[in-house]
């Protein structure tokens, strides 16, 4: 079963997929983990993925298509997906149905986190996030164990470039824009279920269980 977290900068979905991760055993596909790699890298996607991503502009559609394509080419085939971050745009959702396609696969269930504009740039200028794999902490709704420390990994955490106020606006100015033929195209596939994203972590993380249909772990399986 393969599932998207749709949603505004600073909705949730990273902190969504890490939970579908670590307590269902999904893989977590997140473009922005992908280009902020590429950007430590110091490879040409990189410097190309940054000179967009710093002015909180989307990555050319080819580029990022190309690069989800190749993640998936080396997934577990037996892989169940969680998709963070993309898609953002129309065709993505389209190349992703092609992909997705071609391996006989699809996707079974997309969640919106709707989350309202005072409290994404909340979230946004007190997120810290893990230099090593990218978990999200808040330094007051979601704080490290140890101050300026991944609980998972160790790794230090740091504030991201883009989470600057000026920064943030453009994005999620991007996101309106973006979202509307996102929402008509998943919902006429009959796939697409809206949560009210601005409740606590734990009380989201149990309605995209029941919204998407989502066994939770440890539960039986369900009959064929
Ligand atoms: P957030 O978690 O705050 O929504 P991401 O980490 O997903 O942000 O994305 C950071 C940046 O990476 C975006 O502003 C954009 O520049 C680039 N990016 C990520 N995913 C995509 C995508 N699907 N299409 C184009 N650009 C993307
Ligand atoms: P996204 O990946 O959509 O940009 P994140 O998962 O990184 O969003 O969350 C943005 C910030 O808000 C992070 O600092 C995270 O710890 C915090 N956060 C995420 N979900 C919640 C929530 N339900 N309530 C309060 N804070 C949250």
């Amino acid at each position: 079963m393969h599932l998207i977290l749709l949603g505004a900068p600073g909705s949730g979905k990273g902190t969504q997929a890490e939970l579908l991760a670590k307590r269902l055993g999904y893989t977590h596909l997140a473009t922005g983990d992908l280009f902020r790699e590429a950007v430590r890298g110091g490879s040409e996607l990189g410097r190309l993925a940054q000179s967009y991503m710093e002015r909180g502009a989307l990555v050319p559609d080819e580029v990022t298509i190309g690069l989800v394509r190749e993640r998936l080419e080396r997934a577990n085939p037996t892989a169940q997906i969680v998709f963070d971050g993309y898609p953002r745009k129309w065709v993505q959702a389209r190349a992703l149905d092609e992909l997705l396609a071609s391996r006989g696969e699809k996707i079974d269930a997309v969640i919106l986190l709707n989350v309202s504009t005072p409290i994404l740039v909340e979230r946004l200028s007190g997120r810290w996030v893990c230099r090593a794999q990218g978990h999200n902490y808040h330094l007051a709704f979601h704080p490290p164990r140890v101050a300026g420390v991944c609980d998972v990994d160790g790794a230090e955490l740091y504030q991201r470039d883009d989470d600057r106020p000026e920064v943030v606006q453009r994005r999620i100015a991007v996101f309106l824009r973006e979202i509307v033929p996102l929402i008509a195209y998943y919902g006429a596939q009959g796939v697409l279920h809206e949560i009210d994203g601005a409740q606590e972590i734990e009380a989201v993380h149990r309605q995209i269980l029941s919204v998407g249909g989502i066994p939770k772990a440890g539960s039986p399986p369900r009959p064929a």
